[in-house]
Parts: structure tokens; sequence; C-alpha cells
């Protein structure tokens, strides 16, 4: 079967980037019916927090991203290493190197004066004597010296690396025993039947270390893809202020789900020239092999037009279901569908269609000073005051009132053109110029809430 997996190392939030090569192998394990699996790589525990795998998995959620199976800690797997370690060790792959710190140091120096590359010289990988009292070893695996090691990357093809420009004998536990990354990472992507490795192209410099364990334990490689990374307009990489933030805090601008994943897939990966992908489409047309080889933009135009997308073809109900996150219940006096059906076009987030419905329901408290002098000269008061009278008479048992002809009719008696009633009435219903139309808006208020504003405007202003 086939199966993918996340690996973030809770050291903070997950990001943007992080989210991406999660949602590619996501997609790759659904496509195929395989599983998507998820493994926190918590060993450094000065840097790791339980908040940062919290922050990981409510992500995860908001987003509905769901994994299989169960989560493997790196943290609990301490068992596991150290048996494989032996198993190394026992076999003659790895050694127990006890150079010391000073030693290290030296031999640093000295390699640096002559102009070398920094590397460990092998001193302790054919060592037969007696071990140096009071350094506690780490353990190194036997690398090869000579030859290259291909990474058959899915994404780069084949990417060749000289064994003695890189591999040097890497550590693979420390002197108290921990394992390292690289080691770590092979091993679990074994033991977790791992059959296509798609990440960052940050990890490919690791890739090779990794096929080393691999191949000492004997294991079959998985396939790779490498992700080229994500880049600013400006072509460097992501910084905090391009949206290299925490991606909860796109659930707190007002983004959707949809959105947020749709733009993603579309960073570094494309099908034609589609830019819409339902969750289903993505899951059926994505292919690693389609992923682009060089860096993808980031653009916050692209995103917004993606949310505004998604915000006018959600259904109301769902789109009041989500407003609840920003702070706006919306009750049946509402008038949740007319509301909603004249805002959600001119919302770019779901915070901002928040906003255009809270400017709607709530009461002006003051009044924009400049359309109040446009709107409120000449005759504006007593317009006003003859289309209050107009609703006031207007058969209340024949709902809807239909406002449109009740300005009309103001219209045609005063003999005024029309923005002689709508600009003073926009201002006393919305306290400004700008919103959507008014028949709607005095739809969604109602005949009480409507009266109240024009008699609140007609004081204010005369
Ligand atoms: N833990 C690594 C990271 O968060 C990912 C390791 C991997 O995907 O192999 O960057």
């Amino acid at each position: 079967m086939l199966v993918t997996r996340f690996a973030p190392s809770p050291t903070g939030y997950l990001h943007i980037g992080g989210l991406r090569t999660a949602l590619f192998s996501y997609l790759w394990a659904k496509k195929n019916g395989g599983n998507f699996v998820l493994r926190i790589e918590d060993t450094d525990k000065a840097r790791n927090s339980q908040e940062a795998t919290d922050a990981i998995l409510k992500a995860f959620k908001w987003l509905g991203l769901e994994h299989d199976g169960e989560i493997t800690y790196q943290s609990q797997r301490d068992d596991i290493y150290t048996k494989y370690i032996k198993q190394l060790l026992d076999e003659g792959k790895a050694y127990k190197c006890y150079m010391s710190k000073e030693e290290l140091t030296e031999l640093r120096e000295s390699q640096m004066a002559k102009k070398e590359r920094t590397m460990y010289d092998g001193r302790y990988r054919d060592f037969t004597g007696i071990p140096p009292e009071g350094v506690e070893p780490v353990i190194r695996i036997k690398a090869p010296l000579t030859g290259e090691i291909l990474v058959r990357d899915g994404v780069k093809g084949d990417v060749s690396f000289q064994a003695e420009d890189i591999l040097d004998d890497f550590v693979i536990a420390r002197t108290d025993g921990a394992p390292t990354y690289n080691f770590v990472v092979a091993v679990d992507d074994h033991l977790m039947g791992i059959t296509e490795v798609i990440r960052g192209d940050d990890h490919l410099s690791n890739t090779p270390k990794q096929i080393v364990v691999y191949e000492a334990l004997g294991f079959d490689l998985p396939k790779f893809f490498h992700v080229p990374m994500i880049h600013n307009s400006a072509g460097k990489k992501l910084s905090k202020r391009d949206g290299a933030t925490d991606v909860m805090a796109y659930k707190e601008m007002g983004y959707t789900p949809q959105a947020l994943l749709n733009f993603l897939v579309r960073l570094g990966w494309s099908h034609g020239d589609q830019e819409i992908f339902s969750m289903a489409e993505m899951q059926t047309l994505f292919d690693p092999k389609d992923i682009n080889k060089s860096a993808s933009i980031y653009s916050t135009d692209k995103l917004d037009w993606l949310n505004a997308h998604y915000i006018k073809n959600t259904s109301n109900d769902e789109l009041a279901q989500l407003l609840t996150d920003y702070n706006l219940v919306l009750t049946s006096h509402d008038k949740k569908e007319i509301l909603l059906d004249a805002l959600k076009e001119r919302a770019k987030t779901l915070k901002e269609l928040a906003t255009l419905t809270r400017e709607i329901l709530d009461t002006p408290s003051s009044y924009d000073e400049k359309a109040v002098k446009k709107a409120f000269k000449g005759n504006a008061i007593e317009v006003l005051n003859a289309f209050g009278a107009k609703i006031a008479g207007a058969d209340a048992l024949h709902l809807p009132i239909d406002y449109h002809t009740l300005m009309e009719e103001v219209v045609n008696e005063m003999e005024i053109g029309f923005g002689k009633i709508g600009q003073p009435l926009r201002v006393a219903l919305l306290g400004k110029m700008s919103g959507p139309g008014l028949d709607s808006v005095m739809a969604i208020l109602g005949r009480d809430e409507v009266m109240l504003r024009i008699a609140n405007a007609i004081a204010a202003h005369s």
C-alpha cells in the first residue's frame, strides 16, 4: 500500500510551507487509496513542546486533513532506535568513536589551517585497541568513503552526491546514547511503511545520509520527492510578512480552509491552467510528477481572489456558521438570506464579511462627515420625512413592504431625482455612503429599524 507521511518538528507553529508538503502527501495517499500518517519529530527536548504539537494538530483539524492511524511520536521510540544502533554495532557497520571535544576542535582547526574541508578523519573506524579512559563515545556509521550516492528524486530527477564530499561517518548516536536526526528519520520511515517521502527540498542534503542508513540496515528505499521552496514576489525566501506565519493566523484573517488548500495546491503544482480545485478534484488530479522544478511564488492577491470565490459559493447557512468564529451570531431576526446574499459578493475574507454585516445590523452611532455634507443639503430632511411617513402609512398587514415603490412615490410627488432620496437615506441607514443596495438594506433591517434610523438621522441633522 502507498503510504505517505508528514513529519513536523514541533518547534513552533505549523507554517505554510509545511502545510503544503503535508497537503501534497495527503492528496497522493488519498488518490492511491493509501494512508497518510503523521509523525511528530520531537526528539529535541529543549526545542520541542506539547503546545507546538497541539498547534499543529489544531491546524490539521481546522483544514480537515485527517491522518490515518495513530500518531507516531519519536520521543517514545528510544528503545527501537537503540535496538537498531546495537544491530549496526554488532554487524560492524557502525563503531564507537572516542574522540574528545578537544581532539575534534584540534582536528577542525588543523584542517582549516590547511584550507581543507572540515570533516571527521575516520580515526576510530577500524580501531581495535583499548579505548581511552573518561571519554563517552559517540556512535558513527561506516559510510561509503568513495563513489556516488544517487538520490532518484521524483521532482528533481537523479541527484548525485559524491561520498567523499558529504558523508564522513556521521554520528548516529550521541555520547548520551540519543540517536541523531537522519538516523531516526530513516528508521521510522521504514518501520512506518512509508513508500513515498514528499518533503521540502531543504531536506535534499539529508537524503544521502538517510540512504546510507537505509542501506546499512538493509531497508528498501522509499521514493523521494523534494518540493522546491515557496518564495515571495521578490524571489526571496518567504518571511513572516509575506505569509510564512502560523497557519491558524489564516483562520483569524478570515480565510476559509478550502481557499487556503486550493491556494497551496497551486503553489508548486499545476494542472493545465486550472485554478479552482475542490478537495475531490485535488485528490483525483494531484500527481507529484507534476510538481514544478522551480520555486513557487506566494501571492496574497491570489489567495484573496480564491477566498472571495469560495465565500461567494458557500451556502448562507454554512456562512452563518463560519461567521460565528468571527463573533457574529446571526439570529432568525437578521434575515440571513437577504443579508448574506447582499454581502457575500463584496467580501474577500470572512472577517470582512463579519464587519460588513455588523455595519448593517448595528444602528449607526455616528455619521461620516463628508457623506453628511454631501447628502444633507437642500430639502433632504423633508425628503426623509416624506419617506418615513410613507413607511409608517404602509399597510403593515401586507409585508414585505415594497420600499422601492415607496421611494419612487416620494421621488415623483416631490419631483426630485432619485439621488436626492438615495443619498440621505443611505447616510441615515448606514452612517456612510458605501454599502449594498438600499432595497436589500431596508429588507434586512425591517420597518421598525428603518423608521428608527430615519428618525435618528433627522434629529441629528435638522
Ligand atoms: N521534521 C522535519 C521538518 O519539520 C521534516 C523531516 C522530513 O520530512 O523528513 O522539517
